[in-house]
């Protein structure tokens, strides 16, 4: 049994397929606290349903792209087997992940989008590096950049890493905290040509703190 929180079909915000329709699957629980989190609804709040019927519940969207998130869906291991199961049926599978557990388990066919987590969000201690080695090229690491502290540290982490000739590398903004001009002006100032820039669509699209979009 998984515990779920939500499951919704609306227009994927982030990643690289940003603007696709799709799938999400939101799993209860998280053991990290960002001090920017906008789904501690997500921390506690679900029911209990089976791979089985997860699958059977999200055919009816009838949408080939499935995202696993949360919370934190690694959290519960059996996120492990509904990944696998979805990939089996034919799904195109991403996972969100907040970077502190290990991935290395994780059916390789599942697009993982792992967040390395900045100084801003006080949970940067919690970053299991070891993850760096397992991400495949079609995997997307994203920084959540909430000031210039932020900023700096990401870029020492891209070099120390050599994280750009690895996966694709996404820079946000905390919403709210930092102007995304801001974050697009330092990286056009240092040229940093690797990095897609992306805003949380979603946010913008409806009321920012709307559930289920
Ligand atoms: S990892 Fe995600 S869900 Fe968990 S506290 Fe951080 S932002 Fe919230």
């Amino acid at each position: 049994m998984l515990k779920i929180n939500e499951i919704y079909y609306s227009v994927q915000g982030e990643s690289t397929f940003a603007g696709r329709p799709c799938v999400f699957i939101r799993l209860t629980f998280c053991n990290l606290r960002c001090s920017y989190c906008d789904t501690e609804y997500a921390f506690y709040e679900g029911y209990d349903k089976s791979i089985d019927s997860v699958l059977d519940e999200i055919k009816k969207y009838n949408c080939n792209l499935v995202e696993v998130t949360g919370g934190e869906p690694l959290v519960q291991k059996e996120s492990l087997e509904l990944m696998k199961r979805l990939a089996e049926e034919g799904y195109e599978v991403l996972l969100e992940t907040g970077g502190s557990l290990p991935i290395k388990d994780i059916d390789k066919r599942v697009r993982i989008i792992l967040d390395l987590k900045c100084p801003s969000s006080k949970m940067m201690k919690k970053n299991l590096y070891e993850n760096i080695d397992h991400l495949k090229p079609v995997d997307e690491v994203k920084f959540v950049i909430g000031t210039r502290e932020d900023y700096e540290w990401t870029k020492e982490i891209i070099n120390k890493y050599e994280l750009s000739n690895k996966c694709e590398i996404l820079f946000s903004v905390v919403f709210g905290k930092l102007e995304p001009v801001q974050l697009v002006n330092w990286i056009i100032e240092d040229n940093l040509n690797f990095v897609r820039f992306q805003l949380q669509m979603h946010k913008f699209i409806w009321e920012p703190d709307k559930k289920g979009v």
